[in-house]
């Protein structure tokens, strides 16, 4: 029998109401809406909206309020929670604009906006925002999740610098809220994740950073423990000017890999120094003296250019990875970094050991929602998935992570540091205690059904 898909009139009447457009499973160019950044997870939504305004995006959560539809939000899908099936997702990728205000120092960004679309507008102001390790990262997500990047240790997280958000809560009204207007919701978008509101624009402290010195130390395998007691010395000096991580590498034999990557394990110390650069030389000088490395690059760069400095994925792949966090690095998590470095079968992998604190540990615990301020280092594990055969093999070495580090992982994670969906004893991790209470609070008052379901909020799982 032929079956005719045809377009529901359901959607019809959103498709009157918004410029943007609005795709069903069977129409042409569903697919490439639905999927984001990490190509190892899929939504199949009933419909996607590819909002190209703010009234788009009211008339999309006052459709679904009238229908009963559960919403999804993706702006460039680099941190995938669940599969939005049944929903309608709202694709936010076309809302790219970034204004910068170099008297206030200041950026208003949209909601689709990457931290490199954000660069690129402050740097010819000398500006930085606080952007993480990957440019192509949205910028409104991770602030929405904490954010903690290279800037981190001298300024604080993302979230710390937000000022304003222009958000569309639940009941369909577009909101602005700061610190004046709505403050308990303000406390919430700062670090609480995305199950509040959606924010179609926020407005950023940009700092004055117009040059910064970046660095990469690179040691093999058999160097690798002078290299990591090294390191652990060294940071015991380092100001909060200095953001570090230490990560081990392995790659495959391909020409874009540089050579001491291509089938074999390296270990790459990665500095980034926020300050003068005589004073940046005296701190790194330091490093130099750890024996074994077979190259030290130091560069003296715009922060726009830290991503591609250090490598940052440049395309959308398929990865599985873990993290966990640290509040000390001590002898045992060198042997067990060094066991896990040795042995584990992933042929394509990357596996940080990242220094947190400073100015995130100093800024007030209770002035946002982010619960995380005094964890000391995080761990982060990711595997590159290009075959069936190395999923396999990349999945057994997240499980491989997840037992060995165990005995000394705190328990405790960064929202922006889950993989998808962890379960909910995860998501317990990512918001312990009265965090989780007061934004489960917070999201029955601005999402009482539960709408925005696809999200780290406490309160987001449940009621699907
Ligand atoms: C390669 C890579 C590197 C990363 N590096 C860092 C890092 O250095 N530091 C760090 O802190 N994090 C980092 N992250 C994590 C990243 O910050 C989070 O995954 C973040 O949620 C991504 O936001 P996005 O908009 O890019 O992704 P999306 O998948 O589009 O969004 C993720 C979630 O955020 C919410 N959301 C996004 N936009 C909105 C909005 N406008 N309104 C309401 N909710 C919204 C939604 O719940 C959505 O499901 C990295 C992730 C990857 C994949």
């Amino acid at each position: 029998m032929f079956v005719l898909e045809k377009t529901t009139d359901q959607f019809q009447e959103l498709r009157s109401q918004v410029l943007g457009q609005v795709l069903e499973p069977h129409e042409p160019g569903f697919a490439q809406a639905s999927q984001g950044w990490s190509l190892g997870h899929k939504h199949q939504p009933k419909a996607v909206l590819v909002a190209k305004t703010t009234a788009d995006i009211v008339a999309a959560v006052q459709f679904a309020q009238v229908h009963g539809l559960a919403i999804a939000v993706q702006a460039t899908g680099h941190g995938f929670v669940r599969a939005a099936d049944d929903a309608l997702l709202i694709n936010l990728a076309g809302l790219t604009k970034v204004q910068v205000n170099p008297a206030s120092q200041t950026a208003t960004v949209q909601a689709g906006a990457s931290w490199a679309q954000v660069l690129k507008a402050a740097s010819p102001y000398g500006l930085t925002g606080l952007l993480g390790d990957t440019p192509s990262v949205g910028a409104v997500g991770y602030t929405l999740g904490g954010g903690m990047g290279w800037f981190g240790r001298k300024y604080g997280l993302g979230c710390d610098a937000l000022l304003e958000a222009q958000v569309v809560t639940m009941d369909g009204q577009l909101r602005t809220v700061s610190a004046e207007h709505q403050a308990e919701l303000f406390w919430g978008l700062k670090g609480g994740a995305g199950g509040l509101a959606i924010v179609t624009e926020m407005t950023i402290k940009l700092y004055l950073e117009s040059a910064v010195t970046a660095a990469q130390f690179v040691f093999p395998l058999e160097y690798a423990r002078q290299a990591m007691e090294g390191y652990r010395e060294w940071l015991k000096r380092v100001p909060d000017e200095l953001s570090s991580r230490l990560m081990f590498a392995h790659g495959p034999d391909v020409p874009f890999l540089p050579p001491f990557l291509r089938n074999q394990t390296a270990l790459i110390i990665q500095a980034v120094y926020a300050g003068p650069e005589t004073e940046a030389a005296k701190t790194l000088e330091a490093l130099s003296f750890i024996p074994g490395s077979i190259a030290q690059i130091i560069n003296r760069i715009r922060p726009a250019e830290l991503g591609m400095f250090f490598g940052a994925p440049p395309a959308p792949s398929e990865s599985v990875g873990q993290a966990e966090q640290l509040s000390e690095f001590s002898d045992e998590v060198i042997e067990l970094a060094l066991a896990f470095a040795k042995s584990q079968p992933a042929p394509f992998y990357m596996f940080e050991l990242r220094q947190l604190g400073g100015a995130v540990a100093n800024i007030s615990h209770e002035v946002t929602a982010f619960a995380h301020r005094n964890a000391a280092f995080l761990l982060n594990y990711h595997a590159l998935v290009f075959s069936p055969e190395v999923r396999a093999k990349s999945q057994l070495s997240v499980s491989a992570f997840s037992k060995l580090f165990a005995p000394v992982a705190s328990g405790e994670i960064m929202p922006n540091f889950l993989n998808g969906d962890e379960g909910e004893a995860r998501d317990h991790a990512a918001y312990p205690g009265l965090k989780s209470m007061r934004l489960a609070m917070l999201k029955a008052r601005f999402d009482p059904e539960n709408r925005l379901r696809y999200a780290r909020t406490p309160g987001s799982r449940s009621g699907a």
